[in-house]
């Protein structure tokens, strides 16, 4: 199974570690700090749980709360050791273990078990509940997104990735909090807001 979903990334190590660096950073801040950690041989959990956090913190500077972020990732690196590696937390039962890390909330836990576990969980995120809520013309709350996805697609890896990918970057483009740019939205067609609204 590709991990290629998350911006090219090749490893579930690299998705695991952007999702610490990116909240409240630009997503090439992030992406420039992980090509750098590549090119030092340090972008495995694995290898980062060797470091001390002095080390971390140099490597990470460019992103916003850096000193915590480090901390963060610092911690989960010697956490997945400690369980035997990534891929053995990386496990839908392993939930509840996820969320009681430091930063890892859960937006994170569910991002990170679909892209890097290839787990069959959809994310409950305000970008998804935004669009959803608009094309279908009924207000969602958040925690309802999965299961109104569940009920509405099929149940597969694929199709979780590509709704989850889609509707990001339609919430992020076209789908504004407040003056949506719907005569550029290619779910214009199929828009209950749209039809109403615009
Ligand atoms: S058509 Fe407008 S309201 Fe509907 S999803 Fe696109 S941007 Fe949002």
């Amino acid at each position: 199974m590709s991990f290629e979903w998350w911006d090219g990334f090749d490893s579930a190590d690299k998705i695991v570690i952007s999702a610490f660096l990116v909240q409240l950073t630009k997503w090439e801040t992030v992406k420039n700090v992980i090509l750098s950690m590549e090119r030092k041989g340090l972008s495995s959990l694995e290898e980062i749980a060797k470091l001390d956090i002095s080390s971390v913190e140099k490597m990470i500077k460019p992103v916003n709360f850096y000193r915590t972020k480090a901390r963060r990732i610092l911690n989960f690196a010697r956490f997945a050791k400690d369980m035997g590696g990534l891929s053995n937390v990386l496990k839908l039962e392993k939930r509840e273990v996820l969320l009681s890390q430091d930063g890892v909330g859960e937006e994170t836990a569910d991002s990170i078990l679909l892209f890097a576990g290839h787990q069959l969980v959809f994310p409950n995120t305000d970008y998804s509940r935004r669009v959803i809520t608009r094309v279908i013309g009924r207000e969602l709350k958040r925690r309802e997104v999965a299961s109104f996805v569940k009920q509405n697609f099929n149940e597969d890896l694929y199709v979780y990735k590509v709704l989850h990918a889609g509707l990001g970057a339609v919430g992020k483009t076209f789908c504004l909090l407040t003056k949506p740019k719907c005569d550029r939205c290619f779910l214009k067609q199929v828009c209950e807001y749209n039809y109403r609204y615009s």
